[in-house]
């Protein structure tokens, strides 16, 4: 049975980053592979059991408490160190961060599961974003929307370059990644839009190669998506 920990989804939903845990149930069950969903908030304990653990985007607001209570229980920086896979879409990005800047300007620290580092940047970055991934070998498509602009540190490699778009603010890289630890700025959600990606953080989860998911209408999807995102 997988375990997918959906985290704090009533402070980090502002931009639908709840479907990445729905897009990796289904294609899981196609795969073959039982999977289970656990909407964790802010009050609830973390499980330390979870497969694939997820942090979507936010406001600054609701991004702070989110890492308040990060924090307080410090199961996250437990798992990083294990096998688990950790996603972590724009705010959730930052939190994982070493630092980033909040609404009132302080500097405050992340988690620091990623050596990355976010400030506030001269404009907003809005849009559609296309970006290439070594690690996959292929394009991805996203929209952002962050102020953050995040500086990737030397224990950290930019999870994709950008082709549309800003990515991390600088119009060069998107996002970071750190064995199984992964943040980028793309919503869509992700992994609706990138399915290959949600088959990747499976077999990284399960130690299985991920390779008969059939779902032609997602392939079209990613396909189209990426053919317009120019
Ligand atoms: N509040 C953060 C920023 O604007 C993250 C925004 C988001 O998650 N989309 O940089």
């Amino acid at each position: 049975m997988l375990t997918i920990v959906r985290i704090h989804n009533e402070l980090l939903g502002t931009y639908g980053d709840r479907g990445n845990a729905d897009v990796l149930a289904f294609r899981a069950k196609a795969a073959g592979v039982t999977s289970t969903i656990l909407d964790i908030s802010y009050r609830d304990p973390m499980p330390e059991s979870g497969d694939i653990y997820l942090l979507g985007g936010a406001e600054d607001a609701a991004q702070a408490l989110s890492l308040a209570a990060l924090k307080r229980d410090g199961v996250l920086s437990r798992i990083a160190a294990t096998d688990s896979v950790l996603l972590a879409i724009c705010a959730g990005f930052q939190i994982i961060g070493t630092t980033f800047v909040n609404g009132e300007n302080e500097v405050v620290e992340g988690l620091g599961l990623l050596d990355v580092s976010t400030v506030p940047g001269k404009s907003r970055c809005v849009g559609d974003v296309k970006i290439f991934s070594d690690l996959l070998g292929i394009e991805l498509t996203g929209f952002e929307n962050h102020g953050g602009v995040t500086t990737i540190g030397s224990s950290a490699k930019a999870f994709g370059k950008v082709i549309v778009g800003r990515g991390n603010g600088d119009g060069a890289h998107d996002g970071a990644v750190s064995g199984n630890v992964f943040g980028t700025y793309l919503h869509g959600p992700v992994l609706a839009r990138n399915p290959e990606f949600a088959d990747f953080l499976l077999a990284r989860a399960t130690g299985m190669k991920i390779a008969n998911v059939t779902d032609p209408l997602a392939d079209e999807y990613a396909v189209w998506r990426r053919s317009v995102t120019k």
